[in-house]
């Protein structure tokens, strides 16, 4: 059996008045085609990352609209994960070579998965697979009666082609893939129905839920932050690509003009990223002795409700990607209305067009300027964080996503129709459905 994550339960209906409601009316209309239906979504882990993220709200909003939806964790040791971040890292366009030894504990995990996928035996309609952990569970596995989808959340547009030559010829069992940007699609990808829609934050999450000030600032005391001291903060996994040693080094390069100003690195240590020690114990020596750098950690309850306060009270929040699939984190900060500072990277200049939710920056040196400005600009930062907001709330929040899944499902049930069995009469809609 592969684990299921426990997800909870979450009514469409909250989001009236949060997200546009022409999004959610057309939620409602495609839900009333799909309901009955079911669906898995699959990935690596249930926590530190943008996908984990994402499946702990959509789940169960999927479960409320009457398609009955599982998520579900594939199994990995340490050395499957060291290579699967070498598979994320070569997609990516990093250098190196995946060896015979790393394809065999790469394919002898996936088996062992796939036999555990069928042993669950659920006749699905529609199988997510997300990322490329375990992306070739599609070919490995006998489920044929379900639409498998690929949704791909990585910047593949440059694959390696010692990774991308190995993975490929597996994605053929595969009836459609989801990319993030059209640049991103890879060349010669073998799957012909392809899709293009960005993930999005979910606004009533403990994550993203307005927090009262006192208690922002309270939670902020508690891990070591002094708000009455300026703060910029980056949020994201310790990952080279997230550059965190470059928003150290724009950082050191404001301080002496801004000499109380702390900076709050925080990132999650999460099972399938072994190379995330790695980057941490750099990030850890480069800071030593700093008492105005904090690094943060999950392992030291650094949660939700924490990276909240965080990105609701930081002055300026920096996300120094150099290369990246969407970036949440930018979302996540503009919707509390602070201004960021991103990379001009993948999906970070969707969520930043010109003028609105903060500025985008190709070095550590304009990294740095504009941080200065941003601090010394407090209402022009004040001004760029309100208009991310209204930018995230028609582009970037669940009620989108959902409507984009279940266009992508009416699609697919359409090129190959669902199973007649499976539709549940209206009259046995949720409850949560009807206020929608
Ligand atoms: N995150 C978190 N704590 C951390 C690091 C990241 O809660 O220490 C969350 C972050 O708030 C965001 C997600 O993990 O919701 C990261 O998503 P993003 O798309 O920015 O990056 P990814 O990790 O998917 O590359």
């Amino acid at each position: 059996m592969l684990d299921v994550v426990d997800v909870g339960k979450r009514s469409l209906a909250n989001y009236r008045g949060v997200a546009p409601d022409w999004q959610l009316d057309e939620v409602q209309h495609l839900a009333e085609r799909l309901r009955g239906a079911r669906c898995m979504h699959l990935n690596a882990t249930s926590y530190g990352g943008g996908v984990s993220e994402i499946l702990r709200s959509l789940v169960p909003l999927y479960n409320d609209l009457g398609i009955t939806t599982d998520w579900k964790l594939i199994h990995g040791d340490e050395a499957f994960f060291q290579v699967t971040k070498r598979i994320h890292n070569g997609l990516q366009g990093a250098p190196g070579e995946l060896t015979e030894k790393d394809k065999a504990i790469y394919l002898a995990n996936a088996q062992l998965n796939a036999s555990r996928l069928i042993s669950d035996s659920e006749d699905y309609d529609f199988i997510f697979v997300h990322d490329p952990q375990p992306a070739v569970l599609a070919a490995m596995s006998s489920l044929r009666d379900s639409r498998w989808i690929w949704r791909c959340h990585i910047d593949t547009s440059h694959p390696n082609p010692s990774y991308w030559d190995f993975l490929s010829p597996y994605l053929r069992a595969y009836d459609a893939a989801v990319f993030t940007l059209d640049d991103f699609i890879p060349p010669g990808l073998p799957i012909q129905d392809v899709h293009v829609y960005a993930p999005c934050i979910d606004p009533l999450s403990p994550k993203n839920h307005p927090l009262p000030e006192a208690l922002a600032k309270d939670v902020l005391e508690w891990i070591g932050i002094r708000t009455h001291r300026p703060l910029v903060t980056q949020v994201g996994r310790f990952d080279r690509w997230k550059d965190p040693l470059g928003v150290v080094r724009a950082y050191q390069r404001v301080r002496p003009h801004v000499p109380d100003l702390q900076l709050a690195l925080v990132g999650s240590l999460a099972l399938d990223d072994p190379e995330g020690w790695d980057v941490y114990e750099e990030v850890r020596a480069v800071t030593a002795g700093d008492s105005l750098i904090h690094v943060l950690t999950n392992l030291v309850g650094v949660g939700n409700v924490e990276v909240n306060a965080l990105q609701s009270f930081s002055n300026v929040v920096i996300q120094k990607s150099i290369r990246e699939g969407f970036g949440l984190v930018v979302s996540e900060a503009t919707w509390k209305g602070t201004p960021v500072i991103g990379g001009r990277v993948g999906g970070i200049p969707l969520q930043l067009p010109e003028g609105v939710g903060g500025v985008l920056v190709d070095t550590i040196e304009e990294c740095a300027e504009q941080l200065l400005r941003l601090l010394r600009q407090p209402e022009e930062a004040r001004l760029l964080g309100g208009r991310g907001r209204e930018h995230v709330r028609e582009n970037f929040l669940m009620p989108r996503l959902l409507r984009d899944h279940l266009l992508l499902l009416d699609h697919l049930a359409t090129v190959r129709p669902l199973p007649a069995r499976e539709i549940i009469p209206a009259a046995f809609a949720p409850a949560a459905l009807q206020g929608v």
